[in-house]
């Protein structure tokens, strides 16, 4: 038996907006207004307003984690070799610091400096083969 999945939260927003529209016509009507029309107003006005609403605050969240992804960088893990006794060390840093980047070396104790290279490389690319020549093996004698 398939399962039918019910969106109670569409249906308790309707009610919620039918409630309201009601209640809007409902107090036109007594002011001497169409029930049926205010009623629809009311209905429409609230579903351009909740739909505005919505995607404003869509937006605000889809700013705010992408703000947050930039704001926590994730650390960089690496192993570097003390410049002093060749030591392995392994560094962790976070990419956005201003600061110098040093690490002490588990071995000896000395204070290095990170510099930081970028290196550059080329994409590959299938190598171009030329097609190949014919050879004509008839005899010729
Ligand atoms: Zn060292």
């Amino acid at each position: 038996m398939r399962k039918i999945k019910i969106p109670w939260d569409f249906i308790k927003s309707t009610v919620i907006v039918l409630f309201i529209s009601c209640l809007g016509a409902l107090s036109f009507h007594l002011a001497g207004y169409s029930f049926f029309i205010s009623f629809l107003l009311f209905f429409v006005f609230q579903y351009i307003i909740f739909s505005f609403l919505g995607n404003l605050i869509n937006n605000f969240f889809i700013q705010k984690t992408k703000q947050k992804e930039l704001d926590v960088l994730e650390p960089l893990s690496t192993i570097l070799e003390c410049a002093y006794c060749n030591t392995k060390n392994v560094m962790t840093f976070l990419p956005d610091q201003n600061e110098r980047l040093q690490f002490e070396c588990s071995s000896c104790k000395k204070t290095n400096s990170v510099n930081i290279q970028f290196v550059v490389a080329r994409t590959t690319e299938p190598i171009q083969t030329q097609t190949p020549i014919k050879v004509d093996l008839k005899d010729e004698n």
